[in-house]
């Protein structure tokens, strides 16, 4: 007998659009059908049936770009602590989740990408994004500058080999000695070089793309403004149609004006919404380490107990969704594209999620009408199980 669900009467959001009273099939932990309705076909037997009329059905969102949740930090804490950050941000809609660490000492960040690298083996997380410690002192935002260095293709190399294959995407600061060379070798490896924590000028970031660049972390945060004579990386980020740009939208990092700049110049097939989360998101405000610098975090903020900076986010992908729709007035197709399907291209496995498509995993969100979370379901089973009125 089919163990199948179906989800029916929704708003589902394909890669081709919009389809109203539609329904998506999951059966093994894979969508074996999405589209719309048809009326009078026949059910099999062992059918589950759940009306969700009145939502939207849209993939599994991916964060490339997430350093923890729940009160755990994915830099430094357990095995078991990371799990519960991850699944923290399952709650939230995040059915894929890239493990960010902040810089750390070498040998550190060797030790924790081994460790780590186990729970990519076994699926619970997609891999590892070294941010830092190759970024620049005059940008390094939460980063601990004691600890920063420049991008030596050898050291960059001997944390990819750490990673044992699961090493997804270095930030770097590539101005610095090293930097292009770096982004090559990454390039070489398969590893994503993301440009960031940078104080490159236009003609350098133009320079690293050309050696294989492919992200911006965190357009606008942590590199120089966009200057009418000095036009730095910013402008060369979002011109050059190999990059994606990460955006923060939780509406501190950026003000609303310029994710929209972003999103309609780089279009929406060039952007990735990420949250740069720590510890506390999907936990609460308090003290928290963010690698071996302290954070206080107060009304959802995070920022360095010294200094001020701002400390990563709050944010899970659930709210940046509602954001996005309800706030910055984008059309919902084209964030599911920021907060799915890019991500998704970006990290290799678009054959797998990103999108609802037959053959791909069941990974998928259900919203309501006002773009609240009312379910989420992973590899075919319901994390958060939705229950329509
Ligand atoms: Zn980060």
């Amino acid at each position: 007998m089919a163990d199948r669900t179906v989800l029916a009467g929704a708003r589902v959001v394909l890669p081709t659009g919009i389809i109203e009273n539609g329904r998506v099939i999951v059966e093994g932990g894979r969508i074996v059908g999405a589209g719309a309705f048809e009326s009078g076909a026949e059910a099999p037997a062992g059918t589950r049936a759940l009306d969700l009329t009145g939502h939207w059905v849209v993939p599994g969102f991916v964060d490339t770009h997430n350093h923890g949740g729940g009160g755990a930090s994915f830099t430094s804490g357990t095995v078991d602590e990371v799990l519960k950050g991850v699944h923290t941000h399952r709650l939230h809609g995040t059915t894929t989740t890239v493990a960010s660490f902040v810089t750390g000492d070498m040998d550190f960040l060797g030790r924790r990408a081994g460790l780590l690298s186990e729970l990519a083996e076994q699926g619970e997380i997609a891999g590892l994004h070294f941010e830092g410690p190759f970024i620049s002192p005059c940008r390094k935002g939460a980063h601990d500058e004691t600890l920063l260095r420049d991008p030596d293709p050898a050291e960059v190399r001997k944390l990819i080999d750490a990673g044992r294959g699961q090493a997804r995407m270095v930030t770097l600061a590539t101005e610095l000695p090293g930097g292009v060379d770096s982004v090559r070798l990454l390039a070489e490896h398969g590893v994503i070089a993301a440009i960031g924590h940078t104080d490159a000028t236009y003609e350098q970031t133009v320079e690293a793309i050309d050696a294989g660049a492919t992200v911006a972390t965190h357009l606008y945060n942590a590199m120089p403004g966009l200057g009418h004579r000095t036009p730095g990386p910013i402008a060369a980020l979002l011109e050059d149609e190999r990059i994606t740009v990460e955006l923060i939208n939780d509406g501190t990092h950026l003000h609303p004006a310029a994710l929209e700049l972003a999103f309609h110049h780089a279009g929406p097939d060039r952007v990735a919404f990420i949250t740069d989360a720590m510890d506390a998101a999907g936990f609460g405000d308090g003290r928290y380490m963010l690698g071996t610098l302290e954070v206080e975090v107060k009304d959802s903020v995070a920022r360095l107990v010294e200094g001020g900076s701002i400390a990563g986010s709050t944010l899970t992908l659930d709210r940046a969704f509602k954001r996005a729709v309800t706030i910055d007035r984008l059309p919902v197709e084209s964030v599911v594209r920021a907060i799915s399907a890019n991500p998704a291209r970006l990290l290799g496995i678009d054959d797998r999620v990103g999108s609802l498509e037959p053959g791909k995993d069941a990974d998928l969100v259900v919203l309501d009408e006002e773009f609240d979370l009312k379910g989420v379901m992973r590899k075919g089973a319901w994390v958060v199980e939705p229950r329509p009125a």
